[in-house]
């Protein structure tokens, strides 16, 4: 090769990247001024599911945004919605849903089971059981994965010619699930009672609303199990192989853990759940947020039935996987008056899990039982 030629081929390259470079630029320039998307009209998914009367009840405590919305402004506006839809309702507390629910149940005389008291007619003449879509932020290259239900004993005895419960989203890349900046806006259909869908309606707008404020506070709600017995997902096809997390072990609060690739003979075995007894899920007034079980993986992340002490330590979990609801999201439930999983006991332990209901009647505390004998002695000083 001659001098020349080699000059020629340094010339040359030497364009080739001023080109790459000039390429480059345009393209990060661009990007930078590109508006970012406006996904807010995804905040008030269509409802064609409901009835006029519960869409009107919706529209009312329905949550309001613009750009720039402060958090201060946000929250005051959802807090002055909770309000309304307690009024709306014409209850004090939620658990007062579930004692309806049971003289209801008893008046009557069916079981206690979601098949039957869906059908039942509420005060306003329509069905007990709704059909709400709720706005969530999904991962991408997330599959939808159907599910079906009904009043059975067991999860396993659960078959395509039940009855069709609505779809759930699974992503099988846990990396695509801590991905924030790529999740997109999505809705999935939950079934509550009637007098419960404004509460619940009111809880996955908020978190859906926090997300379209700022991107790190996106929480993806891939799976809302909520009214229902018994369920389990029922798909012809395949799971794919999928990453999760596993711990060193399953009751420590050590955050010592490895994401492995896994692989199951089918989706049933990941997305299942029956509702034991009186709970709460059977009348449509309770939630389990992104229930995903792997099997055999040790305390796999996110894991409905965890023992371990780690389970407390919300956000840590939230950013190993963000499957895991972060602490706000708890409070925002107390919030609203939803009892958490931290407010009771489960009698055996430490066992906690994705699980939010309108509670059972408290026993009276020894604080308000004081307060009751303190008003009663001043009303008896007052009284001649
Ligand atoms: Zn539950």
């Amino acid at each position: 090769m001659t001098n020349s030629a080699n000059a020629k081929i340094e010339d040359c390259s030497t364009t080739l990247t001023l080109l790459v470079f000039a390429v480059l630029f345009f393209i990060s320039s661009t990007a930078a001024a590109l508006p970012r998307k406006d996904y807010s009209a995804y905040l008030n998914p269509s409802q064609k599911y409901l009835d006029h009367q519960m869409k009107i009840i919706l529209r009312k405590v329905s949550l309001k945004y613009h750009k720039g919305m402060s958090r201060r402004a946000r929250f005051l506006d959802w807090k002055r919605k909770i309000k309304l839809a307690y009024k709306i309702a014409g209850i004090k507390n939620l658990y007062e849903l579930r004692s309806q629910a049971a003289e209801k149940i008893e008046f009557h005389n069916i079981p206690w089971s979601w098949e039957y008291f869906r059908r039942l007619k509420s005060k306003d003449g329509h069905k007990e059981g709704v059909r709400l879509a709720i706005p969530v932020w999904i991962p991408r290259y997330s599959i939808t994965v159907k599910l079906y239900g009904g009043f059975k004993k067991k999860w396993e005895d659960v078959t395509s010619r039940d009855r069709y419960l609505g779809y759930i989203y699974f992503c099988p890349s846990l990396r695509n699930v801590n991905d924030k900046k790529h999740y997109r806006p999505s809705k999935i259909y939950i079934e509550t009672s009637r007098e419960f869908a404004p509460f619940a309606y009111l809880f996955f707008q908020y978190i859906f609303r926090e997300g379209l404020a700022d991107t790190n506070l996106r929480v993806p709600i891939m799976s809302v199990r909520c009214g229902e017995d018994t369920y389990a997902a029922v798909e012809k096809k395949l799971p794919p192989v999928f990453t999760c997390v596993e711990f060193r072990d399953e009751i420590n609060g050590d955050f010592h853990y490895r994401v492995i690739s896994k692989k199951c003979d089918t989706f049933s075995e990941i997305i299942h759940g029956h509702h034991k007894g009186r709970s709460n899920h059977r009348i449509g007034c309770a939630f389990d947020v992104n229930s995903f079980d792997f099997p055999d993986v040790k305390d796999g992340s996110p894991n409905p039935i965890s023992k371990a002490k780690r389970q407390f330590n919300r956000d840590r979990l939230h950013r190993i996987d963000a499957r895991n609801l972060p602490r706000w999201v708890y409070e925002a439930a107390e919030t609203i008056g939803f009892r958490v999983p931290y407010q009771w006991s489960y009698g055996w332990g430490f066992t906690d899990w994705h699980h939010i209901d309108c509670g059972k009647e408290p026993e009276p505390t020894e604080k308000a039982i004081a307060r009751k004998k303190d008003n009663g002695s001043r009303v008896i000083k007052k009284t001649p």
